[in-house]
């Protein structure tokens, strides 16, 4: 089996990665070059273009950073969808909003290939250890072409349904999980300032149904360890809670606590915080309020 991989960020170079060392044929393309390096150093194919990442392969994956790069690597001129070999099967794992995923859709069954969509659940730092989650949005007849592939990468797939659901899914997942870095902010907020030991308050709070698995697992590593390296970037935690607003605004369903959440991260970021962890927003939230950083 020969693999395209094109986008070889935090993400892509992790599940690339994971697919070479599993033994498989992988040609791998990213404007950035230095990825591009660093993978042929470890066995991959290094591809000089896309059209290049795609020659014979029979499944090629897009990890790119939102809808823009994606219509452009797989629809435009020397694009994706006019370098594939007949029959070979195509999958977006970037996360994208509704339209576009239902845009690559048409135009690449339209064009006579297979697609799907796998958008990826759970944190980098799971992709560096080839633990990842997929909700896959395919054809049913094409998993067992595709799931042995992903299983290369990850642990866990969801067949969410048909071409686009993998990504509806994941919109909905990421709105949950970025509302939860605004509540965990304000109770952390709202227990430094009641004079609270933030420990004691963290076992509290991990320990009863007000968990989350934000708070649990990822606080601890990041904000409250004073790590702010991302894990998942405030800049791309704003775009996907902004997929979501604008899914609710296109299918007319009011998301409240949605929409007040992208605005606190549309403020972290003209705060300057683009490039941090989205936990970054409780720092952002106690120097809002005037308070010091909270830190375990
Ligand atoms: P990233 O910005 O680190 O990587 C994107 C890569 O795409 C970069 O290497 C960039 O050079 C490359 N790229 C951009 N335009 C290109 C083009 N025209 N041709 C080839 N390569 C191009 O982003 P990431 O963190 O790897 O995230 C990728 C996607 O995965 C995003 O949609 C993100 O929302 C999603 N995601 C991220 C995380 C996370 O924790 N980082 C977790 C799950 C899902």
């Amino acid at each position: 089996m020969q693999i395209g991989f094109i986008g070889l960020g935090r993400m892509g170079f992790s599940l690339a990665r994971s697919l070479l060392k599993n033994k498989l044929n992988v040609s791998v393309f990213d404007i950035n070059t230095g990825p591009v390096r660093e993978l042929a150093a470890e066995g991959a194919r290094a591809a000089c273009s896309i059209a290049d990442a795609c020659q014979g392969a029979d499944i090629v994956f897009t990890m790119l950073p939102g809808p823009r790069q994606v219509r452009h690597v797989a629809l435009a001129e020397g694009g994706v969808i006019h370098n594939l070999k007949p029959g070979a099967i195509y999958i977006d794992m970037s996360t994208v909003d509704v339209d576009t995923v239902d845009q690559l859709n048409d135009a690449f069954t339209g064009a006579g290939f297979q697609f799907g969509d796998a958008p990826v659940g759970r944190l980098a730092m799971h992709a560096d250890r080839g633990e990842s989650l997929f909700m896959l949005g395919i054809d049913e007849a094409l998993l067992p072409a595709v799931e042995p592939v992903l299983y290369k990468m990850g642990t866990t797939i969801h067949h969410c349904g048909g071409a686009g659901s993998g990504t509806r899914t994941k919109i909905i997942n990421n709105m949950m999980v970025l509302c939860y870095c605004q509540i965990n902010s304000e109770a952390l907020v709202l227990a430094k300032s009641l004079g609270l030991d933030i420990q004691k308050t963290f076992d509290v709070l991990t320990n009863t149904t007000a968990s989350n698995g934000q708070l649990k697992e990822k606080w601890p590593k990041k904000v409250l360890a004073g790590d702010l390296t991302p894990g998942f970037d405030l800049a791309l935690g704003y775009k996907d809670i902004s997929l979501a607003s604008s899914a609710g605004a296109a299918t007319q369903i009011a998301l409240p606590v949605c929409d007040t959440a992208k605005n606190v991260f549309r403020m972290a970021l003209a705060a300057g915080k683009s490039g941090q962890d989205t936990s970054c927003l409780t720092d952002f939230w106690a120097e809002a309020n005037g308070i010091d950083r909270i830190r375990l």
